[in-house]
């Protein structure tokens, strides 16, 4: 009787092992699951083209698209890379880049930059991660600290990317699993020495205030993080990163409005000062792009029979009406659809739509050596907040006085 009772005992110690580790593995594989799932209907779009993928170490796809308006000139617009998923424990970036590009692509509003950019995006830089739920790669490598060895398929699969279609601006989508010493939701700018580019600290700042991100500017002799590599190599390269304590909501929106923002920005950018925003911008090759860039089909053009006359004179008037509507929309379309991306659900604290900088030393990665920049309050870190462990409640917000 005692040993039966003890197996049973031992059989429901088991089960509930079993138990407790299954839903955070079956939660793992169903963000991943959906986010290709995402990607597949959004890989049907007409404003969207598959590229070559790659292949991770367990096997699965190195997914890659280009999103662009196919019909309008290809040679003088502004490339946008995008990335997500370096590590798989960090779902949300994934499902917010994902939540964009579904708005981009259905939403007449949201896809007129479209006319004057090219998103090149890797919705998830590690599948083989994202699938276990796991920071590393299937090897056991963390992908975003090998940009300066390039010892992964996924680094090498995501530089091949950079120098084939050298984007004017990149941005690597990340979130914070932990409390931190600096404010969470922030978009940091790195320059291999302290100042850096203008340029880059504009398209910071802009991003910042659209999204309630706060801007940390970097320096230092630490290269091995994507935007790090790329911005020591003078691209316009940014870590955008959402605090570990926010709802899951709330980081899609923060995603979704930095996204938006910093691709009308560069869209908006006259041709001189995309130039001037990466040194790299005129080297790209055409010929290895072109084919992604030109239209599969010349558009389609219904010939109405039935009553020529009138059909004119409808498509005249349609005409007029159609050209006084997109005239009066190009006035304020990108801040109508800011206005509603910020409404999904995330309403930034007015406080935090100035952004200040903080100086950074990144060589110790503690953040410890603080200035105030640009005329702003001073930041102080309190000392306690440094390096404060896991994130457990609610973080008191490290604003500046
Ligand atoms: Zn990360």
């Amino acid at each position: 009787m005692n040993t039966r009772v003890a197996a049973s005992n031992r059989l429901v110690a088991w089960l509930s092992v079993i138990l407790a580790c299954a839903p955070s593995a079956t939660a793992a594989a169903g963000i991943y699951d959906r986010a290709l799932s995402d990607m597949a209907q959004i890989e049907q779009s007409p404003y969207v083209r598959v590229l070559p993928a790659g292949r991770s170490p367990d096997g699965r796809p190195l997914r890659a698209i280009v999103v662009t308006d196919f019909f309008s000139p290809s040679q003088s617009k502004a490339r946008v890379m995008i990335c997500a998923g370096q590590h798989g424990d960090e779902p949300n970036p994934i499902v917010g880049l994902t939540s964009f590009l579904r708005d981009l692509v259905n939403r007449k509003d949201a896809r007129k930059v479209l006319k004057d950019c090219v998103l090149i995006v890797v919705p998830i830089v590690n599948p083989d991660g994202a699938a276990a739920n796991r920071r590393t790669n299937a090897a056991g490598a963390d992908v975003n600290r090998d940009w300066m060895k390039l010892a992964t398929e996924e680094a090498r699969f995501v530089d091949t990317l950079v120098s084939q279609w050298h984007p004017h601006v990149i941005l690597d989508l990340h979130e914070w699993r932990q409390r931190t010493s600096v404010p969470g939701d922030e978009i940091e700018v790195f320059s291999p020495r302290a100042g850096g580019s203008q340029l880059q600290r504009a398209l910071a700042l802009r991003v910042g205030r659209t999204a309630g991100l706060t801007m940390l500017q970097c320096h230092g002799d630490r290269q091995d993080l994507l935007h790090r590599r790329f911005s020591s190599e003078g691209y316009a390269s940014y870590l955008i990163e959402t605090a570990c304590d926010r709802p899951p909501q709330e980081k899609h929106a923060i995603y979704r409005a930095a996204l938006y923002s910093a691709v009308e920005a560069i869209s908006e950018a006259s041709s001189g000062t995309r130039s001037i925003l990466s040194p790299g911008s005129d080297r790209y090759d055409p010929v290895v792009v072109a084919g992604f860039l030109t239209p599969k089909s010349a558009p389609r053009i219904v010939a109405s029979k039935g009553m020529p006359v009138l059909a004119a004179a409808m498509s005249a008037l349609g005409f007029v009406v159609l050209a006084r509507m997109a005239r009066k929309r190009e006035r304020k379309p990108c801040v109508r659809y800011r206005i509603r991306a910020l409404r999904r659900g995330y309403d930034p604290d007015p406080a935090r739509l100035s952004p200040f900088s903080v100086q950074a030393q990144t060589t110790t990665e503690s953040y410890q050596s603080v200035e105030p920049d640009d005329g702003a309050a001073v930041f102080r870190l309190p000392p306690e907040r440094i390096n404060t462990g896991p994130c457990r409640q609610k973080q008191t917000r490290l604003m500046s006085p």
